[in-house]
């Protein structure tokens, strides 16, 4: 079990607000966290990664106190069992593939876990190239489990597949569940992909303002409906015609009839019972 309760002052544009949460997560669950930017999704992983302190706050992973304002307790981050997975996901492009993992082991050793984890996002061939010959898709499968190498309980993720095309997140969405069951990790995951959220979190915290105002599954989170003999599809408003509302969902541009106060880019719910179609836009 994980529980965050944490304050932190933000300095936002506008003027400072607070980020405050109180919230509890399964142990070897798949969160993902979603909000519009500037929320405080990322000043949460660094919080959780120990690289900010928060004014107030415990955190609480698995019995083991990482932080404890009262008690003057806050594990550094090298204490702190986490991988890390940034966007940008720096690897040292001076070293090759292999050297890169090495460097985040800590006691040098273990090159069969190295080779494993190669093997594991099938990069076992790539272990000597260095990182300006290797693609997007490739780099972020390095980072990943150079993030795993110290066997961190909990993997934090901000925005890892945002950058990869199409092919590229759907393959890396498989690594990423594999490892996920594989290693028993906690994941954490900033996300505002909602194909991506559905597949992959067990459990949505939805973040505004520094707090978090829906939790649950994304179901639960997004309001999407489940009943038998209904399918209901995700898109986003292209147009919005005489003739309906067209709808981009999976690279195909479904037209609806559908009357209501659309506005182009809303994310919706297409929903299909018998031969009803219903248009829902979500949150
Ligand atoms: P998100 O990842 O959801 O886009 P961030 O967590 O990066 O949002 O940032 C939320 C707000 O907090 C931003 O306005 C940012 O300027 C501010 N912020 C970022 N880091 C700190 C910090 N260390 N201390 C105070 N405020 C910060
Ligand atoms: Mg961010």
């Amino acid at each position: 079990m994980i529980k965050i309760n944490i304050q932190k002052k933000l300095h936002m544009a506008g003027g400072d607000t607070a980020l405050r949460m109180n919230t509890e997560l399964e142990a070897n669950s798949f969160t993902a966290l979603y909000g519009p930017s500037g929320a405080g999704k990322t000043t949460l992983l660094k919080i959780l990664a120990g690289l900010i302190q928060p004014e107030h706050g415990r955190i609480e992973v698995n019995g083991q106190t990482w932080l404890d304002t009262e008690r003057s307790i806050n594990l550094p981050a090298q204490k702190r069992s986490i991988g890390f997975v940034f966007q940008d996901f720096a690897l040292f492009p001076n070293m090759t593939v292999m050297e890169n993992l090495r460097y985040a082991l800590p006691d040098r050793k273990d090159e069969r876990l190295l080779l494993q984890l190669l093997e594991a996002v099938s990069m076992q061939n790539f272990a000597q190239r260095k990182p300006d010959t290797l693609s997007g898709g490739q780099k972020q499968r390095v980072a990943l489990i150079r993030a795993l190498v110290r066997k961190p309980q909990m993997l934090l993720l901000d925005e890892p597949l945002s950058a990869l095309d199409n092919e590229m997140r759907t393959n890396l969405q498989d690594v990423l569940q594999q490892l996920h069951r594989e290693y028993g990790l906690t994941i954490i995951m900033v996300s505002h992909h909602l194909p991506e959220i559905y597949l992959l979190a067990s459990h949505v915290l939805q973040i505004q303002h520094g707090q978090i105002v829906k939790s649950g599954t994304a179901g639960e989170v997004f309001g999407w409906e489940q009943s038998v003999n209904s399918i209901t599809l995700l898109g986003e408003i292209l147009s919005v015609d005489p003739q309906g509302v067209k709808v981009l969902v999976n690279n195909q541009v479904i037209i609806i009839a559908a009357a209501g106060n659309w506005q182009i880019g809303d994310k919706v719910t297409i929903a299909c019972q018998a031969a009803d179609l219903t248009l829902k836009k979500l949150l």
